[in-house]
């Protein structure tokens, strides 16, 4: 499929025709209809779930074709935390005192439905007339929960589609709604976001480089680059880190920034993540078959893994399919992924390390660390981040460093330095006793063939 076909592919699916529309409305009727009358509503809050939140308010822009609607998409962030630190009944008690706030509206305004989604999704469809009336919606609502639950600190966040359109389909309302939140979900400065077209444009070519690579990862565009780590002191390599990098036809070699934020969202990362693995498990087999001793790699795990349930068993196949000891590959995983969702995380780590896995905790000191991570996760060793060499210095700086170092000492936890391009910045690390680094100082990553090259003339 060419750029041209793929486009059109995507608008086609977004195409609203009044024959499409009819289609959607009978099949959401459908749908309705051949379930129990209770199976329709959430069994906790009693509203309406999506099927019939779309069939609601589906039949209200059928007999009202000329009025203006909107859809209102709301999220708790975090909402698995407030189950787990206020037990489960301040957690059903919040998702009622929202509900009864949204049953505020369908009362007060007409041509109003209210819909309970996920478990921390809700949904408000309503006619308007000026936007005003939204945003002060979701205002209001934030005001109550603030007011009812002001002992901890609910984020809600609102996503709006104003539809000017005349007899809009509440699908589509509802994934433009969806579309404008993740604009704000999570984030404590902003409340709501309304929908623009822009976003729009932005998922489809978001889309569009998703769809570009998985075909580049089938055709070969999708390559291993590592970046020799070493020690300072004696300036040998002791080890690698596999790094992506996207040879697109006609646009060169493309860096990670330019593409894993986006396949992180649309899930492509997996099988990036997949494919880079199974490259640095055959190439310490080539290396062992060539008679050699591999020096360890490491692969990075992103933390959309930390969904997956046979993380660890996937990799253990790889290890065996491959028949490479578990020394030769360092799993990084990045430090906000250890904080994400502990539990699967760490389960997994746990197993890869009780067969034999070094566990690097990567990117350290770069977001939301929490020292007490290093007292419970599973891991070996810590990357120290680059963010921490930025003003090294600042002898403020220098004071954070060296008693992370000693901590890191002390904790028997391994560590390296990442990001050293400067003598000044190798020095001080050499000096309190952090001796491993990875930086530009010493190698820029490389496409995988000179990288054994470097490798035969190193040793
Ligand atoms: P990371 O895992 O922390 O990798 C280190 C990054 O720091 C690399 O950027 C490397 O080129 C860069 N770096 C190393 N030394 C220096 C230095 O002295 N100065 C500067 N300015 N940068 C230095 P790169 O290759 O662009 O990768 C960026 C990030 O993308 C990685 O950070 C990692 O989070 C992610 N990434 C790369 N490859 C993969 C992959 O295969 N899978 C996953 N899940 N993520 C990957
Ligand atoms: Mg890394
Ligand atoms: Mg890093």
């Amino acid at each position: 499929m060419d750029k041209e076909q793929r486009d059109k592919v995507f608008a086609a699916s977004y195409q609203k025709t009044e024959e499409g529309k009819e289609q959607l409305y009978n099949y959401e009727k459908n749908k309705v209809e051949s379930v129990d009358d209770i199976a329709n509503y959430n069994s906790l809050t009693k509203l309406p779930i999506l099927r019939m939140f779309n069939y609601k308010s589906s039949e209200i822009v059928k007999a009202n074709p000329d009025l203006k609607y909107a859809v209102i998409v709301m999220d708790i962030t975090r909402f698995k935390a407030v189950n787990e630190f206020l037990g489960r009944s301040e957690g059903d008690r919040l998702l009622l005192f929202i509900a009864d706030c949204l049953n505020k509206y369908v009362e007060e305004r007409s041509f109003t439905v209210a819909g309970h989604m996920r478990a921390d999704t809700f949904c408000l469809f309503t006619a308007y007339i000026d936007q005003s009336e939204l945003s002060d919606i979701c205002v209001n609502i934030k005001r109550r929960i603030k007011n009812m639950f002001n002992s901890f600190r609910v984020i809600i966040s609102f996503g709006i589609c104003a539809s000017r359109d005349r007899s809009p389909a509440i699908p589509y309302l509802k994934d433009c709604a969806t579309m404008a939140l993740s604009e704000v979900k999570g984030k404590y400065y902003a409340d709501y976001c309304f929908f623009r077209d822009e976003m729009r444009t932005n998922m489809l070519k978001e889309k569009l480089i998703e769809s570009d690579m998985m075909v580049g990862l089938e055709h070969g565009e999708v390559i291993p680059y590592i970046q020799p780590k070493v020690d300072m002191t004696t300036g040998k390599i002791i080890g690698g880190e596999a790094l992506v990098r996207w040879n697109k036809p006609g646009e060169g070699i493309k860096s990670p920034a330019e593409f894993i934020p986006i396949i992180e969202k649309t899930g492509l990362i997996i099988n990036v993540d997949r494919f880079m693995w199974a490259r640095i498990f055959a190439y310490q087999k080539r290396v062992l078959d060539e008679g050699r001793t591999p020096l360890p790699i490491s692969v990075n795990v992103s933390r959309m893994h930390s969904f997956e349930d046979k993380l660890a068993q996937r990799i253990l196949g790889m290890h065996e399919r491959y028949e490479v000891p578990t020394e030769y590959v360092v799993l990084e995983i990045t430090e906000s992924a250890f904080a994400l969702d502990e539990n699967n995380m760490d389960d997994q780590m746990k197993k890869l390390r009780q067969s034999g896995f070094t566990i690097s905790m990567d990117d350290f000191g770069s977001g939301y660390s929490s020292l007490n991570m290093l007292r419970s996760r599973e891991l070996d060793e810590v990357k120290i981040d680059k963010e921490f060499l930025s003003d090294i210095e600042n002898p403020k700086s220098r004071i954070v460093i060296r008693n992370l170092i000693n901590m890191l000492r002390e904790l028997n936890v391994e560590m390296i330095v990442e990001g050293i391009e400067t003598e000044a910045q190798k020095k001080f690390f050499v000096d309190n006793g952090c001796t491993r680094a990875q930086g530009f100082l010493f190698y820029k990553p490389m496409p995988l063939d000179e990288f054994d090259e470097l490798l035969k003339k190193d040793s």
